[in-house]
């Protein structure tokens, strides 16, 4: 077979599948778009940096928007909105649709937790005149990369008798931070001799909280009866408060623009919110959709999703139940018709650890959403891989709506592996697939986003559920 150089040229652009740079692909309005998109998700992310924290946030602006909190016994109808708060760790926001929830909703899934240090329950300690706290750190995350950055502590003391008591101590330009110490390279001859993954080990993980010792003539332990003393005044709290509180550690730094272009982001905890902003925000601009929408910000998916705020436990389910119920449907009819994205980043592909990551097949910063058909690790383990015809329904619709997306996978076969919330909606029977958006340094204190896969994230939200 022989042909001239114009036919192999016009062949290749009707059979090649070929990829490009979406910032190549759109005009210069939508990167506009994207870049004044990501200055609300940057704010978000500062106001945001827990679960908690999160549900808070994302409630307070869906409130502004006419959200109301859900009550089993009202009647509502086509394009009311409200939203269900899960113990303040996982929230669902649901605009009702002009078809009956029997028929399918239409759910979008992201989690609003991240890696961190958590207190242990006995946290206080003194040792050589310093005061510090034990931690146990909680989701994945490199240890070596948790020591010399600042620390911002976040979380709750709930009392006895029934009342909470909110902490945030470190985000304030004028408020201290905290600090996990590393060795200095002079003295580490046999720590330099351990893995990487054992550089620091979970039990180095304290973080240094104070040095003034309580002046008195009793030598013992003042440096942490001089905190205790300041906690008491400042929070009323004594030592065994902490036997049940939820406290933690994360980076005290803001989201910050990164690159002279200032084409992406740099930030805490972008792993999930990178999709949980873009997806409850869509919902936000949804006015009346056809089928029920569902934004669900789940807690509990950097630890495996266990737990009454993860998507592990029965809350989607009742959920539905309960909203079938108001309509006098049938609850797992409507499960059954009902569609998900589960709204997860992926490991962009990077330039300096190409090793890790298979080309052809690994997501890159500003090619768009990135859909990732399977996850799991070990032959497809552990994931729900998502059938070719509802893959081809997305791929549909996106390239309808004109949103650059790429497909991703995580890594190179058996080079690790991870997992969603993806395989526990699938196991309600529902068409499930995760899409998000690429992150460079996923689970490190400070996570990279480009600003064009973020305002495609929010897009694509906006088509699914409209
Ligand atoms: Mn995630
Ligand atoms: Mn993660």
């Amino acid at each position: 077979m022989s042909a001239n150089n114009e036919t192999v040229k016009d062949l290749k652009k009707k059979l090649f599948y070929s990829k490009k740079n979406g910032v190549l692909k759109v005009d210069d309005e939508t990167v506009k778009k994207a870049e004044e998109y990501a200055e609300g998700y940057k704010k978000f992310l500062d106001n945001a940096k827990t679960e908690r924290e999160a549900v808070k946030a994302a409630i307070k602006m869906a409130e502004e928007k006419g959200f109301k909190e859900f009550e089993a016994d009202a009647k509502y109808s086509s394009g009311d909105k409200f939203y269900i708060n899960n113990r303040g760790k996982a929230v669902a926001f649901v605009v009702v649709g002009e078809e009956s929830v029997e028929s399918g909703v239409n759910i979008t899934a992201a989690h609003i937790d991240s890696p961190r240090l958590d207190l242990k329950p006995n946290p206080l300690y003194e040792e050589l005149d310093l005061a510090l706290l034990k931690t146990h750190y909680y989701g994945g995350i490199r240890k070596y990369q948790w020591t010399a950055v600042p620390l911002a502590l976040h979380g709750v003391f709930a009392n006895k008798d029934g009342s909470v008591l909110e902490i945030s101590l470190g985000e304030e330009d004028d408020e201290p931070k905290f600090v996990v110490n590393d060795l200095l390279p002079h003295l580490a001859t046999e720590q330099n001799k351990r893995t990487l993954g054992e550089g620091i080990k979970g039990e180095e993980l304290n973080v240094l909280i104070g040095s003034y010792p309580f002046k008195a003539d009793d030598a013992s332990e003042l440096v942490k009866l001089n905190i205790l003393k300041l906690l008491n005044e400042k929070y009323g709290i004594v030592e065994e408060d902490f036997l049940s509180a939820e406290l933690e550690m994360v980076p005290a730094y803001r989201a910050v623009d990164i690159g002279f272009d200032r084409s992406m982001i740099g930030a805490y905890g972008q792993d999930d919110r990178v999709c949980a902003y873009p997806a409850f925000t869509a919902l936000l601009d949804i006015v009346s959709p056809q089928k029920t929408a569902i934004v669900i910000l789940a807690d509990k998916e950097e630890t495996g999703s266990e737990g009454n705020t993860g998507l592990n436990s029965d809350f989607l389910r009742f959920m539905i139940y309960d909203l079938a119920k108001m309509q006098n449907g049938d609850g797992t009819v409507a499960l059954r018709n009902s569609r998900c994205l589960s709204a997860d980043v992926n490991a962009g592909i990077d330039p300096t650890f190409q090793d890790a990551f298979e080309r052809r097949n690994a997501s890159m910063l500003n090619y768009g959403v990135v859909v990732t058909k399977y996850t799991g690790a070990r032959g497809k383990s552990s994931t729900s891989d998502a059938s070719a015809e509802y893959v081809a329904s997305i791929r549909a619709m996106l390239d309808n709506a004109g949103i650059v997306w790429q497909t991703g996978e995580l890594g190179k076969v058996d080079n690790g592996g991870g997992g969603t919330v993806a395989m526990y909606i699938a196991n309600l029977g529902i068409d499930v697939v995760d899409l998000g958006v690429p992150v460079l340094s996923m689970h490190a204190p400070f996570e990279t986003t480009a600003k064009l896969d973020v305002y495609m994230c929010y897009r694509t939200m906006y088509e699914f559920m409209k």
